[in-house]
């Protein structure tokens, strides 16, 4: 995907089927005409109705927050892409740390995962990030480069400039510590490098990079206007349409 300005909300698990509806329809209503794009991070159950609210907005568009590696089977409980995809959904959260943490999702898995996603030419967006103790040990860089080496770095050129990545320090998430925007900058830069190492400077240089990790209407302009900072992914804060719609008008 061409490199864009993207404000992603993660809804987690959050939202009854009604006040999902309203969150979704306030958004969409309250969106300003831009080449910028939203998309709106949904649980399953929300998907279709999301995908037909925002179908009626230019630059809204929704994702599912997970998927089944597999095509169709006996999985119970679980949610396929093509599933996803009859409903108007063209992005799925992959990888996201909590995920990873309380799923015990693997770099394997994940890249499974990936695969799926782009067989069906929907697009992920691929979560990588490290832990507090990663970050005080100085090894961030190396932790996150073994998370796109081990789950994206196997595609070829093509597949891979579909992929939306977001940066997200599990230290910074729903925590309301951000990391700061110098911070955030340098680890997108790093993994900006890593893509250009892998693959080629014009592929880093049109891959969008998002940050992750209590992201707010106070901070969220000064990290998206860092360099290599492409927009953001929100969870607390994609909650409210208020404070995700001043998200959203922070470009
Ligand atoms: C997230 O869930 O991806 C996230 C970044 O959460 P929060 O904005 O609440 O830190």
């Amino acid at each position: 995907m061409k490199r864009r300005k993207i404000a992603a909300g993660n809804w987690k698990m959050n939202k009854t089927f009604s006040e999902g509806r309203a969150l979704a329809s306030a958004i969409a209503e309250g969106m300003e005409p831009s080449e910028n794009l939203v998309i709106l991070g949904v649980p399953a159950i929300h998907l279709k109705a999301v995908a037909n609210t925002a179908k009626k907005v230019k630059g809204l568009e929704v994702a599912a927050q997970n998927c089944h590696q597999a095509e169709s089977g006996a999985y119970t409980g679980e949610i396929s892409v093509d599933m996803i995809k009859s409903v108007g959904a063209k992005y799925v959260i992959i990888g996201h740390s909590e995920r990873r943490e309380y799923f015990n999702e693997s770099h394997e898995l994940l890249a499974q995962k990936v695969d799926a996603t782009l067989s069906k030419r929907l697009i992920p967006i691929f979560c990588c990030g490290e832990p507090l103790s990663i970050r005080e040990e100085g090894t961030h860089v190396a932790h996150v480069k073994k998370q796109l080496e081990e789950s994206l770095f196997h595609l070829k050129t093509k597949p891979f400039e579909k992929i939306v990545i977001a940066y997200e320090p599990i230290w910074a998430i729903g925590t309301g510590v951000t990391a700061s925007p110098a911070q955030a900058q340098d680890m997108h830069k790093a993994i900006r490098q890593l893509i250009a190492d892998r693959y080629s400077e014009r592929v880093a240089d049109e891959t969008s990079i998002l940050y992750g990790g209590s992201v707010k209407p106070a901070n969220a302009k000064e990290l998206f206007s860092q360099p290599d900072v492409d927009g953001g992914l929100v969870g607390g804060a994609s909650l409210k349409a208020d404070d995700f719609l001043k998200i959203i008008g922070s470009f």
